[in-house]
C-alpha cells in the first residue's frame, strides 16, 4: 500500500495522545481506531472477538501505527474499570475516548421481551456510563480529555421497532449533555456523534429494497459510510475541538435537518 492511502481523511495531530475506541472489532468503531492511529495516537482496541481485534491491531501496526487490543464486555463494570487500568499503566495516560459499542435487539413494543429491552441498554447505556467514568478520572489527573459517544439518529427522532434503541441512544445524548458540564472545567470535552444510515454488519441484514427507500429519505441522496463518521469523530477527538462540548452532532447525509 502506498504511503497516500494510510494518511488520514481528516488530518489531526495525534501524537503523544493516547486513545481507547469500543466496539473497534468492525464497522465504525474499527475505521475510527485505524484512523485516530493514522493521525499518531496509540489506540487501545476494545470489543468482546479478539480474533478480529487482533486482526486490526495487526493492520495499525503495518502502516507503522501503535495499537493494542482487549477482550472486553462493556457492560461489564470490573473489565472496563480493569482495561483503563491497564491502559494508563501501559501507555502512562488517556486523552481520547470513543464510545462506540452498540447493538440493536429491534421488533415492535407489545413483542418485545424483557432481555432485548435490557440487552440494548447494558450495551450502549451503561457501557458508555462504565467507559466514561473510569477513563475521566486520568482524564481529570491530566486536565485533558476528548469524550466522544456514538449515539444515533434513531435517538433524535425515534424509530418504529427501535423502541430500545432509541431510548438507549437518546439516553447517551443526555448523559452527554450532563458529563459535559460536570468536566467543562478540566478542560474535558463530552460530545455525541449522531450516524444516520451508515453500511455495516448492523445494517447489513437489511434488504437493497429497504436501502433504496432509505436513499429516498436522505437528502444525500447515499448511505452514510464509516469514513464519514470517523472523520467527525477525528475532528472532535482534535485539539482544536476544545470550545465544543454537550453536542450531539448528525452524520446522516440530512436526515434529521428540521428536526
Ligand atoms: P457493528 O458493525 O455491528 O459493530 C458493533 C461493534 O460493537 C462491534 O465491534 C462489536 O464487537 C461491539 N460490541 C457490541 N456489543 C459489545 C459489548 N457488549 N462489549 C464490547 N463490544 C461490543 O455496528 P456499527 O454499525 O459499526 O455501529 C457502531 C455504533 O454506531 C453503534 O453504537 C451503533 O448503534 C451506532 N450507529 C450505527 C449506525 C449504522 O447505520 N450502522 C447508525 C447510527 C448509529 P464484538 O461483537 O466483537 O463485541
Amino acid at each position: 500500500m502506498s504511503q497516500a492511502e494510510h494518511q488520514a481523511i481528516f488530518p489531526v495531530d495525534l501524537s503523544q495522545q493516547v486513545a481507547l475506541v469500543t466496539g473497534a472489532s468492525r464497522g465504525i468503531g474499527r475505521e475510527v481506531a485505524v484512523q485516530l492511529a493514522r493521525c499518531g495516537a496509540r489506540v487501545a482496541c476494545v470489543a468482546r472477538n479478539l480474533q478480529l481485534l487482533e486482526q486490526l491491531v495487526e493492520q495499525i501496526q503495518s502502516e507503522g501505527g501503535q495499537a493494542h487490543c482487549w477482550s472486553v464486555d462493556v457492560a461489564d463494570s470490573q473489565q472496563v474499570n480493569q482495561v483503563v487500568e491497564e491502559v494508563v499503566a501501559r501507555w502512562q495516560r488517556l486523552d481520547i475516548l470513543v464510545n462506540n459499542a452498540g447493538i440493536t435487539r429491534d421488533t415492535l413494543l407489545p413483542r418485545m421481551q424483557d432481555e432485548q429491552w435490557d440487552e440494548v441498554m447494558a450495551t450502549n447505556l451503561r457501557g458508555t456510563f462504565l467507559f466514561t467514568r473510569a477513563a475521566t478520572r486520568p482524564m481529570m489527573q491530566r486536565r485533558y480529555g476528548r469524550i466522544i459517544n456514538i449515539s444515533s439518529v434513531s435517538g433524535l427522532r425515534g424509530n418504529k421497532g427501535q423502541s430500545n434503541y432509541s431510548a438507549s441512544k437518546a439516553g447517551v445524548i443526555g448523559f452527554t449533555r450532563s458529563v459535559a458540564m460536570e468536566l467543562a472545567g478540566r478542560k474535558i470535552t463530552v460530545n455525541a456523534v449522531a450516524p444516520g444510515f451508515v453500511e455495516t454488519d448492523m445494517t447489513a441484514a437489511l434488504g437493497e429494497m429497504f436501502k433504496d427507500e432509505v436513499k429516498k429519505r436522505v437528502p444525500a441522496r447515499r448511505l452514510g459510510q464509516v469514513a464519514d463518521v470517523a472523520a467527525c469523530v477525528l475532528f472532535l477527538a482534535s485539539p482544536a475541538a476544545g470550545y465544543i462540548t454537550g453536542q450531539t452532532i448528525a452524520v446522516d447525509g440530512g436526515m434529521s435537518v428540521g428536526l
